[in-house]
C-alpha cells in the first residue's frame, strides 16, 4: 500500500549549475522537497513540489520551544543504475522513537515510505555513481502552532529534502574527551534526533575547535568518567585486535552506522566488546601502546578515524595501523550499499 501524493515537477532542473565534484556538502539540494501537515489529530496534504522558500508564522512554536527532530539517511546507485536505500526501516522507527520522546506525533510506516521512495526516485539523477558518492536523504519534523504558548504544538510540518554528498572528514579527526560540559543527561532526550541536542553542542564544539580540535568525545554527564559518543557519531575502539563501543543508552544515540558496523565486524572475526568505557581504561590502553585506532561512525562521513584525544592537559596520539579495521570496515560497509558485495542481512533496500 502506497500513501497518494501530489506531485508537482520541477519547471526546469538545477543539476545543470552543479558541480559534482566540488560543492560543500549540505549547501546544495535537489529539484523537490516533500511537505505534509499535520492538522486535526492527522497528517494531511502530502505533496512533492519544487525545492523552495516555505513560509510560516513568526509564532510558530518551533522557534520558541524547539519541537525539532530529523533524520539522516542514503541512497546509492548502483554500476547498473538500480538504486538503494540502506537500512531505511531503521531510520523510519528512529524518526517515531524521537517524535515520541519530542511529544510530536508519530509518522505511519505507509506515508514515511512513499515519501522518501517517490521522492528519491524524481530526483534520482542527483544520485552520482562511484566512490562515495550518494544522495543524504534529510526528513524532518517541526511544530508549527501559531501561539507562544509552553505547551505540546497541535500542528506540524513533515518534510524531506535531498542534497548530494561525497564521502567527507576524510582528515583524520582530533578529539577532546569532554571533562566539563555535556551532550545529554540521564533521563533526558540524547537518544533522540532533537534539534536541541545539536544547539547544546556547538558552543562547547566552538570552545574545543578554538583549541585546534575536530570534535568533542562527550562522556556521562555525572561523573564525565565514562565514553559516550561524538554527538554526530558513534565512538569505536580498537585496544589490541578487539573493538569496544559503548552500549547505548537513553544518553547516546542509536546509530545505523553503529550497529551495521557491529555486524560486519562480528561477520569478519573481530570482536567487539558493547560495554561500558572509562576515559581511564583508553588512557591506560594508550599508554601500554595497545590502543591501536579510535574512529566514529555515522550515515554522514561512515568512519572517521581519530589521529589523537586530548583529556585534560594531556594529549595521546594513535597512530596510523597498516591493518586499519576503520578502513576495512568501512570499504566492506560502502560495498554493500553500493551493491558491490552481498548482502545477507537484506539492508539494501531497492526502490
Ligand atoms: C545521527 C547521529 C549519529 C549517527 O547515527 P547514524 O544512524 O549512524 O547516522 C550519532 N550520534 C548522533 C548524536 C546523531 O544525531
Amino acid at each position: 500500500m502506497t500513501t497518494k501524493i501530489k506531485v508537482s515537477k520541477a519547471k526546469k532542473s538545477k543539476i545543470k549549475d552543479v558541480d559534482f565534484e566540488n560543492f560543500s556538502f549540505g549547501s546544495v539540494f535537489t529539484d523537490h522537497m516533500f511537505e505534509c501537515d499535520y492538522v486535526n489529530e492527522k497528517w494531511e496534504n502530502p505533496a512533492i513540489r519544487p525545492y523552495e522558500k516555505i513560509s510560516i508564522e513568526p509564532s510558530a512554536s518551533v522557534f520558541h520551544y524547539g519541537q525539532a527532530i530529523f533524520e539522516g539517511m542514503k541512497a546509492f546507485k548502483d554500476d547498473n543504475n538500480n538504486v538503494f536505500l540502506f537500512r531505511p526501516n531503521e531510520n523510519f522507527e528512529r524518526i517515531n522513537k524521537s517524535a515520541i520522546r519530542m511529544s510530536i506525533p508519530q509518522i505511519e510506516r505507509n506515508l514515511f515510505f512513499s515519501a522518501v521512495e517517490q521522492l528519491v526516485n524524481l530526483d534520482k539523477d542527483w544520485i552520482k555513481k562511484g566512490e562515495g558518492k550518494s544522495l543524504y536523504i534529510r526528513p524532518f519534523i517541526v511544530a508549527t502552532d501559531y501561539a507562544i504558548q509552553a505547551v505540546a504544538s497541535q500542528n506540524y510540518k513533515f518534510m524531506i529534502i535531498c542534497a548530494p554528498a561525497t564521502l567527507y572528514y576524510t582528515k583524520k579527526l582530533r578529539v577532546l574527551i569532554a571533562d566539563k560540559y555535556s551532550r545529554a543527561a540521564s533521563g533526558g532526550f540524547g537518544y533522540a534526533k532533537a534539534a536541541g541536542n545539536y544547539a547544546g553542542q556547538f558552543y562547547p564544539t566552538n570552545l574545543a575547535k578554538k583549541s585546534g580540535f575536530d570534535q568533542v568525545i562527550w562522556t556521562d554527564s555525572n561523573e564525565h568518567k565514562y565514553i559516550e559518543e561524538a554527538g554526530t557519531m558513534n565512538i569505536f575502539f580498537r585496544i589490541d585486535n578487539e573493538l569496544y563501543t559503548a552500549p547505548t543508552t537513553d544518553t547516546i544515540l542509536d546509530g545505523v552506522t553503529r550497529k551495521s558496523i557491529i555486524e560486519i565486524a562480528k561477520n569478519n572475526g573481530i570482536s567487539v566488546n558493547i560495554k561500558k568505557i572509562s576515559v581511564q581504561e583508553i588512557i591506560s590502553a594508550s599508554n601500554e601502546k595497545r590502543l591501536k585506532e579510535i574512529f566514529g561512525t555515522g550515515t554522514a562521513a561512515i568512519v572517521s578515524q581519530v589521529s589523537g584525544f586530548q583529556y585534560k592537559d594531556e594529549y595521546f596520539e594513535v597512530k596510523d595501523q597498516n591493518d586499519s579495521y576503520a578502513e576495512l570496515l568501512k570499504t566492506k560497509l560502502l560495498n554493500i550499499q553500493t551493491n558491490q558485495s552481498k548482502d545477507p542481512l537484506g539492508w539494501r533496500y531497492k526502490i
